[in-house]
């Protein structure tokens, strides 16, 4: 019999981590896995191997084993893999592993004990001034709370007792041959419970909605899609306890200052001849006016920074910069006296003003060349 290599069954290098081993035990286990493959006689042997390499290499002390004395040294220890296994066996290794969360094709099954998250999302649009500098609102929302006739359980007088379908697990499973089958119990929908009974009050939802209006802080800088936790303002559980609100925040977007991460983008419209000169502009910030000093013969797109004038990083308290973009604009139509000045300083500027000339001089000589071969 030939010897088979657990490394190469969970194709991993013989130095992988613990961490990194497990890993591709799951994604081949899952890939092979009974349930996924019915009838394959292929995937079902594959599914046993997977398995026994991880019962195997997943043990620092065997795998110890087995890397200096190979499968003969952990045979000869009393370990026997899974040749003769039966199918509960592995299944019951593969379940050990996982926790017993694998459920045929819905994978893990949450116990979910509550009709509803106590936890609450709300979504809410700023203006962009207000999250740049920050501000208090007043907001108003619903939340849910246990209804008070069913006490939260969605049934009438409280009323619940163990799915007789799935005895209480959720799930109802079917074995064909080697193969089991699972899926989410249709009666309880995973719960494991039911209603005797469906409450009236609440159509046995379990919740009735209740207004709230608190004052939030939204700090300075918030940028658009920031989430903010308001500690104990979520749905209020059967319990009485109550889970909390996040906000997440979207910022409007403003006709002039675009911002990113957080530097400040403003595109400044900069007449050709203000460009050539070097002028001085007065340029708007968030903060209030400031001086925009060109150089001589400033460049299409050519940015200027001012340090610290963009906003503030929630998280670090820094602040960025606020980035002036110049587009250089050309006159679209010229008058006759317009156009003579201009000739002049084309003139004016004798050779430099034909730069094309001097670069492709060469460049014609080269391909003259080219064609008197
Ligand atoms: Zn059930
Ligand atoms: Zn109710």
């Amino acid at each position: 019999m030939v010897d088979i290599d657990y490394y190469e069954i969970l194709e991993v290098s013989k130095t992988a981590s613990q961490e990194e081993i497990k890993k591709a035990y799951r994604k081949l286990a899952l890939k092979y896995h009974p349930d996924r493959n019915p009838g394959n006689k292929e995937a079902e042997e594959k599914f046993k191997l997977i398995n026994e390499a991880y019962q195997v290499l997943g043990d620092k002390e065997k795998r110890a084993l087995y890397d200096r004395y190979g499968k003969q040294g952990l045979e000869n220890r009393g370990f026997e893999g899974f040749s003769h296994s039966s199918y509960e066996d592995i299944m019951d290794f593969f379940e050990s592993v996982f926790g017993g969360s694998f459920g045929g094709f819905g994978f893990g099954r949450e116990r979910r004990d509550q009709k509803y998250q106590l936890d609450l999302s709300l979504q809410m649009e700023i203006r962009f001034d207000e999250a740049l500098f920050g501000c208090q609102k007043e907001i108003e929302y619903e939340y849910k709370s246990p209804c008070p006739s069913c006490k939260g359980t969605g049934a009438e007088n409280g009323e619940i007792s163990t799915c007789p379908e799935c005895m209480g697990r959720g799930q109802i499973f079917y074995r064909q041959g080697f193969m089991t089958f699972s899926q989410t119990c249709p009666k309880c929908n995973g719960i494991g419970e039911v209603a005797a009974k469906i409450c009236s009050d609440c159509k046995g939802l379990g919740y009735e909605r209740k207004k709230e209006k608190i004052k939030i802080n939204i700090p300075e800088g918030i940028d658009n899609e920031d989430r903010i936790r308001v500690a104990g303002k979520g749905n209020v559980g059967p319990s009485g306890e109550r889970g909390d609100l996040y906000i997440t925040f979207f910022v409007e977007e403003d006709e002039h200052f675009v911002r990113y991460n957080d530097n400040i983008y403003l595109e400044v419209p900069v007449f050709f001849t203000q460009a050539i000169l070097g002028e001085t502009i007065e340029i708007p910030t968030p903060r209030g006016k400031k001086e925009l000093k060109l150089p001589q013969g400033a460049q299409d797109k050519q940015q200027f920074v001012f340090k610290g004038e963009g906003a503030k990083n929630v998280r670090s308290g820094k602040r960025g910069d606020l980035i002036a973009q110049i587009k250089i604009i050309y006159p679209k139509k010229l008058n006759e006296e317009q156009r003579e000045l201009l000739r002049k300083v084309q003139e004016s500027f004798s050779i430099e003003s034909k730069p094309h000339e001097k670069k492709f001089e060469s460049v014609f000589d080269k391909i003259k060349n080219w064609f008197n071969k």
